[in-house]
């Protein structure tokens, strides 16, 4: 249930509100953006009476949220979150973001070479995991904390903020001191624990969609973190599985308006998880353009036929240089 109240309601009817929410054993959580004050109302464990507020003064609508996910839900917040950095970059709706780089950190100058070209070509966030999810054990696990200490170093020479994944809740702690943005991967997307974590930092969380998750799953993982108090989410569409073997993932766009209907957070796309080969990242990074996302992560690496990590749907430079060229004649976030 969401209480609005009327806008020249004072503080004190807000108290009010909150003090009755608390009396009856249940969370009051203010919702933020707009011209009123609303109040959500949490861990009801069945319908609340909407009477028992209607009559309050400053009270103007008692709104019961028939979502699963409420401080995720659109009937919470209408308005689009909106995240803004320290240095005035704001990710969200009419804000449109390029998020690039290799999938791993593999040395300073392997990082600084392709974080310079990114940036020249538009990017304004840089993203490299120190600490990588892989399907083997024996494949590359990625730098641990020297690696966050080169994107730190990339941050900056660079100016481009830090985008990285935490696996653990081990890995969580030192990602959060040194990223900008903590990403909880695919594989982590339902693991409760790592999102309860991850809802405590104090820091923006991208989520991406799990190999196999419904919108209402991701939805409910991202509820999670704002359950938590962070109500910095940014949802990430990469992919999930298909059934044909000329793409790594079936790329879903119909989540990017889906997701606007359902939710108030940011949707991002990653064409390149999806695609899994590099002549395939930037037609669906134009289709995710066109469908309305609120920016790209885009993997890009200088020498992707030595890369560590996901060479194969990494693209080149100049690659990726062409791409935000052809962005920007689709005039991203223009038609959302
Ligand atoms: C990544 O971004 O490098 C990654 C591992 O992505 P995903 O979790 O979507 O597979
Ligand atoms: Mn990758």
């Amino acid at each position: 249930m969401l209480i609005v109240m009327d806008k020249d309601a004072t503080p004190a009817q807000i108290e009010a509100v909150v003090a009755k929410i608390q009396g009856l054993g249940y969370v009051a959580q203010p919702i933020p953006g707009g011209e009123r004050v609303a109040i959500g109302i949490l861990r009801n464990p069945g319908p609340v009476d909407p009477a028992l507020f209607l009559d309050m003064p400053g009270v103007i609508q008692a709104i019961p949220v028939s979502k699963p996910y409420k401080l995720v839900s659109r009937e919470m917040k209408r308005a689009d979150t909106l995240i803004t950095f320290p240095n005035g970059l704001t990710i969200g709706r009419g804000h449109f973001v390029l998020i690039a780089g290799p999938c791993a950190v593999e040395s300073e100058t392997q990082a600084l070479t392709i974080a310079h070209a990114v940036k020249a070509a538009g990017a304004q966030f840089f993203r490299g995991g120190a600490y990588k999810p892989r399907t083997s054990p024996y494949s590359y696990q990625g730098l641990g904390e020297p690696g966050l200490k080169i994107l730190a170093k990339v941050r900056q020479e660079t100016g481009l903020l830090i985008v990285t994944e935490a696996v653990d809740t081990d890995s969580l702690k030192l990602v959060a001191e040194y990223a900008d943005v903590v990403q909880i991967g695919a594989r982590n997307m339902q693991n409760f624990s790592l999102l309860r974590q991850a809802g405590q930092v104090g820091k923006p969380v991208l989520l991406k969609r799990g190999l196999y998750a419904t919108l209402q799953e991701w939805l409910m993982a991202a509820e999670y973190l704002m359950a938590e108090g962070n109500s910095q989410v940014i949802l990430c569409e990469r992919g999930i599985r298909g059934i044909g073997e000329h793409a790594r993932n079936l790329l879903d766009l119909a989540t990017i308006p889906a997701v606007r209907r359902e939710s108030h957070l940011p949707i991002l796309v990653d064409p390149s998880h999806a695609a899994g080969r590099r002549d395939l990242v930037a037609p669906l990074a134009r289709a995710a353009v066109a469908a309305g996302c609120d920016g790209l992560m885009v993997e890009v690496h200088h020498e992707p036929e030595k890369a560590l990590s996901d060479g194969a749907q990494s693209l080149y430079p100049e690659q990726f240089a062409a791409l935000t060229r052809d962005l920007a004649t689709l005039k991203p976030g223009g038609w959302a």
